[in-house]
């Protein structure tokens, strides 16, 4: 027999058994194992799929042992006690904005975002991204407070993004935004700040990537093994006059469940997002 006619013997996964452990969370080298024969290979699955599940309820038990918290609040957490102590001042702002305010970012009729929005009545939508209300918290903070300062917040946006492994319609944002400083700094700064989040994150291997915008024009993603994770600019922008802010800033914009992913290397992003199939990354059909 030629080597050809051998591989052609050899069998892969079925579509039910490979859907079946990448739910459990299967790496692609699983996935795409090539077997001698059905029974070999509906062996192998089996102990895969035993494995998984025993792990699984490991887990959940352990998590209910210790009261554990879900990896994103954890992950909320460690963040809010790093930036805290770089300073920054957490704030909470509305989920629900208006059309007004996503024009001001720039998002007006034709622009690409928009698709991507979820509307509600009246000329208001759910937030797509947090940096309106930021904006917003920085013109009138920046008339209290001396330079420079620094602001947060954490909490979901929402996006109509087409589903794939890594993008989810309601996903939790970390926007953190420092008004003030010399222009000269922030590119230093945008980077300490990226290593300050990462750190708390426990991500050691990241990449500083430049880019460009829809929103802001140039700009810096922070990347992991290729993914993005982050995008951050250092202003003055274009947009700053529809705020009112004329000073230099630097901000940057993470996505937890992207992060969670990265470093549980989770397959899929809906493992780390809020979930009524998974809970603390577990899938709950074992
Ligand atoms: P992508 O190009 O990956 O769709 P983006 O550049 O449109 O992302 P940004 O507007 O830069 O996203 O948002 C900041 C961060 O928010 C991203 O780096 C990512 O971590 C996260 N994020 C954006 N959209 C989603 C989504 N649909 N699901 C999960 N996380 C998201
Ligand atoms: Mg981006």
């Amino acid at each position: 027999m030629s080597a050809d006619e051998a591989e052609a013997l050899r069998v892969r996964l079925t579509a039910t058994q490979a859907q079946r452990l990448r739910e459990l969370g299967a790496d692609p080298l699983t996935l795409d194992a090539v077997y001698a024969d059905a029974t070999t290979r509906d062996a192998a699955f089996k102990q895969h799929e035993d494995g998984f599940v025993r792990d699984g309820r490991r887990r959940l038990q352990e998590s209910r042992a210790d009261g554990r918290a879900p990896l994103l609040v954890e992950l909320e957490t460690c963040l809010r006690t790093a930036l805290g102590g770089a300073g920054f001042v957490e704030v909470v702002t509305p989920v629900i904005i208006t059309t007004d305010a996503l024009a001001k970012m720039g998002i007006g009729h034709a622009h690409p975002l928009r698709e991507q929005v979820f509307w509600l009545d009246d000329g208001r939508c759910l937030r797509p991204m947090l940096a309106p209300n930021l904006y917003t918290l920085l013109r009138r903070l920046g008339r209290i407070w001396s330079r420079p300062f620094g602001i947060f917040e954490v909490g979901p946006c929402f996006r109509r993004d087409s589903k794939g492994a890594s993008h989810l319609n309601e996903f939790t944002m970390l926007n953190l935004v420092e008004l003030g400083r010399p222009a000269e700094q922030c590119r230093a700064r945008l980077e300490e700040l990226a290593a300050l989040v990462m750190d708390a994150t426990g991500i050691e291997e990241y990449a500083l990537v430049r880019t460009e915008s829809e929103v802001y024009g140039e700009m810096v993603d922070v990347e992991v093994k290729g993914a993005e994770v982050c995008s951050a600019g250092c202003g003055p922008n274009p947009l700053d006059g529809n705020w009112g802010i004329v000073e230099p800033w630097v901000g940057l914009g993470f996505g937890l469940e992207r992060l969670i992913m990265a470093r549980e290397n989770y397959p899929n992003i809906e493992r780390a997002g809020r979930s009524l199939s998974y809970v603390d990354g577990v899938r709950l059909n074992i």
